[in-house]
């Protein structure tokens, strides 16, 4: 069993940040990480928002420079989806893959959120023919056809004007009849002739023998029902917390997001949840950043008091 002084799981913009901070406090830190390190930056095309980026910069190529600054205060990234974690009598956490158990310390949970389903028939099925969740990823395969993005949010906007760069039109499906987005993201694409809105509708089903054929849509105002061929369905409604870990250790809000006080210290002395599934996160890069680097300097106080000699 490895024994680590920090298990920090997501190398998401918190956890990297998390690994930046416990790095140059000497802690030996792994980063646990099921998928690929920059979560959900990572199939980000640009990234307008982050301080000291005045051209934007690709979400993927920020996640690197992250990666490369943990590792080289001696981090290291650990290619393996955390299954559970549990916390022993000696006042540490044992933390099971599914290739192999470490003991740690302390643990800042930065495993982040995935986007929701809409949970209608035919999304589940069609996924990957036509159903996705990533338009950074997925809208190439779209040129010059005909796509809807439903959500009202900035992943709607922000996802939907990247692929008008493929399709020749994206209609933005919402159920009500103002967007949520913020005003920089609405009014670019209301300025983008490939941006259609349809207002005030919902998708009840996604239809298609291989590929994405047709929507079944209701007016949430009228009740009226009606179909849109289309060839792809890109879904952004909000997220849901990576929080499985957590179910049972510490306590969550009715989201499924971990509470946490302003240390992002849990009722658990030596566990700490940061970004994104925390309760009452601000949702932006810089604000996971900043808890990450919180619950790292938390965590650090945390063993010189528990561990005032080192052992
Ligand atoms: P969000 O802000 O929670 O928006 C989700 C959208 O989906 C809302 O418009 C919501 O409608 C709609 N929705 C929710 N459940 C639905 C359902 N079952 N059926 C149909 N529509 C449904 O989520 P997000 O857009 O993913 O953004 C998450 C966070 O990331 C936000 O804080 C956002 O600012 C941030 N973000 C920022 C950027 C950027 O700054 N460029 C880009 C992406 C994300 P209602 O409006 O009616 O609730």
């Amino acid at each position: 069993m490895q024994d680590l002084d920090i298990a920090i799981v997501g190398a998401g913009g918190a956890g990297l940040t998390s690994a930046i901070y416990t790095g140059r406090a000497r802690r030996r830190t792994a980063v646990f990480e099921r998928l690929m390190t920059g979560g959900q930056i990572a199939t980000t095309d640009i990234v307008e928002n982050y301080p000291g980026f005045p051209q934007g910069v690709n979400g993927f190529d920020l996640a690197q420079l992250m990666l490369q600054q943990a590792e080289k205060f001696g981090a290291q990234v650990v290619y393996e989806g955390v299954e559970s974690l549990e916390r022993t009598s000696d006042d540490r956490f044992v933390i099971h893959t599914a290739v192999e158990t470490y003991r740690a310390r302390a643990v800042i949970v930065t495993a982040g959120a995935d986007y929701a389903k809409l949970g209608v028939p035919g999304e589940a099925e069609l996924v990957g023919r036509g159903v996705s969740y990533c338009g950074t990823c997925d809208g190439a395969f779209f040129q010059g056809q005909e796509v809807a993005v439903i959500g009202g949010g900035d992943s709607a906007l922000d996802e939907g004007l990247f692929v008008t760069r493929f399709a020749s039109k994206v209609h933005v499906i919402h159920r009500r009849d103002q967007l949520r987005a913020s005003a920089l993201l609405r009014d670019r694409a209301f300025a983008n002739p490939r941006m259609d809105f349809t207002w005030n509708t919902v998708v009840e089903r996604i239809d298609g023998s291989s590929q994405v054929e047709r929507i079944q849509l209701r007016n949430t105002v009228t009740g009226e029902a009606s179909s849109m061929a289309i060839s792809g369905v890109f879904v952004f409604i909000g997220q849901v917390p990576n929080s499985h870990i957590l179910k049972g250790l510490v306590e969550l809000d009715g989201g499924g997001h971990a509470l946490v006080d302003q240390g992002m210290r849990t009722a658990i002395p030596g566990l700490f949840v940061a970004g994104d599934v925390r309760t009452g996160a601000a949702r932006q890069l810089v604000s996971a950043c900043g808890d990450g680097a919180t619950a790292a300097i938390s965590a650090e106080h945390y063993l010189a008091e528990r561990w005032p000699g080192g052992e």
